[in-house]
């Protein structure tokens, strides 16, 4: 046989016709071979499983960041991950506070559903303040998915053992279990907020800025994880900016020319967490995973409007209105970017999403829709991000806070109605008023009745709040 194989000599004798179409068939399987290797290092990375990357700010103002308009706090990494994302105008998250809005996102459920509508208690004995053990989880289902899983930061969906992160999917977690913390090691505050850091269930000391060691700590995570044939779903959740307000003396001279004590704060803080954002995409890009990851970001719920308290309003929501915890648009309408570069074309998309979407796009993405559970509130977004489907992901969203009689709110297309308690229902034309300054209930009435239908409709859904956020008291029910 000549070397390369493209010319057997043809002698027939006895014995030998085997031989010649051995060469035959040995050419065949080195062309073969030669062409698959062609096909396999010129197929772009994306032919594996995405990994998936979900950073969550923690009451970040809607218009707090550069991608969404802010001059005044200049946020250069996370407007390069803007640059590479769809944007989304429309998009929200499904609770105005804290833990209920995560525990959506985790469940990819109204959080209604299973009675977490409240802040838990840091209360580390209390089997019923934390999100239901009985709930399937987003990081269980990544790793029925294949997934290893990760979770950094901010936790605070149930202070028992039973709710750790690592007993609700995540193989690794380091992080603060509570609500909030001191940003500075051995600063003095509340037991929550000033507890040790958590690493897989066991204490750890915190080492520097909350922000910055979180951000180092997931960008480890992605370092440890590059080059795995298993993908990977990291779960970034920041405290910050969430009070308190404190910042390294860098970033606050970076901020001098603010005159208000408490904005020039909350811009360092937010700055900090755009540099902890820039070295997690630093990571990326340097073990070459950009390309093939899939990252959220949203706030969990909007700016809070802490004027009584501290003196100034130091959040903007502009141009919304309200700010955490009320069910306006200020309260959960935020800051949403989903990037995804292998597959995901940049641009604005303007129909209303939910961060409930982002489990069931997770699973899709990696090509496991299968495992979707069929209870779901979110919707696989992808199809609709491709322009495959033109029509709107949900048909109508809901709200509530403080339970069944409380405050609601619902969407559907541009319409948008609040009810408070008992009072009356507000109903507003979005398209038009974003700012919520014009209520048209009187001159709509029909579309005021229709979406209290909807409201009663989904609530048959949904069951009374299991327990109470702290500061309306220890109503806990124990087992
Ligand atoms: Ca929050």
């Amino acid at each position: 046989m000549t070397e390369d194989g493209g010319s057997c000599k043809l002698e027939v004798k006895h014995g030998e016709i085997a031989f010649v179409w051995g060469c035959q068939f040995i050419f065949l399987m080195r062309l073969f071979l030669s062409l698959l290797f062609a096909l396999l290092i010129s197929a772009p990375a994306f032919a594996a499983k995405p990994n998936v990357l979900l950073i969550i700010a923690d009451d970040l103002g809607y218009n707090d960041v550069g991608f969404q308009g802010c001059k005044e706090i200049p946020t250069p990494h996370l407007d390069k991950l803007a640059a590479r994302s769809l944007r989304f105008t429309n998009g929200y998250v499904s609770h105005p506070f804290c833990s209920p809005t995560r525990a959506g996102t985790m469940t990819g459920r109204y959080q209604h559903r299973f009675g977490h509508e409240n802040n838990p208690a840091w209360l580390p004995e209390d089997t019923i303040a934390g999100l239901p053990v009985t709930e399937t989880t987003f990081p269980q289902l990544m790793k029925q998915a294949g997934y290893t899983t990760g979770a950094v930061g901010k936790w605070h969906l149930g202070a028992h053992p039973q709710f750790h992160p690592n007993r609700r999917g995540f193989d690794e977690y380091l992080g603060i279990l509570g609500g909030g913390h001191q940003y500075f090691p051995g600063d003095k505050g509340g037991v929550e907020y000033t507890i040790p850091l958590n690493r897989n269930g066991k204490d750890e000391a915190q080492t520097k800025y909350l922000t910055e060691q979180f951000g180092d700590e997931a960008s480890a995570f992605i370092g440890r994880h590059a080059g795995e044939q298993k993908p990977w779903m990291l779960y970034l959740a920041f405290n910050a900016p969430h009070t308190p307000l404190q910042a390294p003396q860098k970033w606050l001279d970076q901020f001098s020319q603010i005159p208000d004590k408490s904005r020039q704060i909350y811009a360092a803080m937010v700055a900090s967490m755009d540099e902890a954002v820039g070295g997690v995409l630093a990571k990326l890009d340097e073990t070459k995973q950009s390309e093939n990851t899939l990252i959220f970001f949203v706030s969990d719920n909007g700016g809070p409007n802490l004027a009584a308290k501290s003196g100034s309003n130091f959040t903007d929501n502009a141009p919304l209105r309200g700010a955490k915890g009320m069910v306006y648009e200020g309260g959960m309408r935020v800051p949403f970017l989903v990037s995804w570069p292998a597959k995901i074309k940049p641009g604005i998309y303007e129909q209303p999403v939910i961060a409930l979407d982002f489990l069931p796009t997770s699973l899709a993405a990696a090509d496991e829709a299968g495992l979707t559970p069929k209870n779901l509130d979110g919707v696989n977004l992808l199809p609709f991000l491709s322009g495959e489907n033109t029509s709107a992901p949900h048909d109508t969203l809901f709200w509530r806070t403080n339970g069944p009689g409380g405050n609601n709110a619902v969407r559907r297309g541009n319409w948008k109605l609040v009810r408070l308690g008992k009072a009356e229902p507000e109903l507003y034309d979005l398209a038009a008023d974003i700012g919520e300054t014009k209520n048209l209930a009187a001159e709509k009435p029909e579309i005021v009745k229709e979406l209290v239908g909807a409201i009663a409709e989904w609530e048959k859904g949904t069951i009374p709040p299991i327990f109470q956020s702290p500061k309306q008291g220890p109503k806990k029910k124990k087992k």
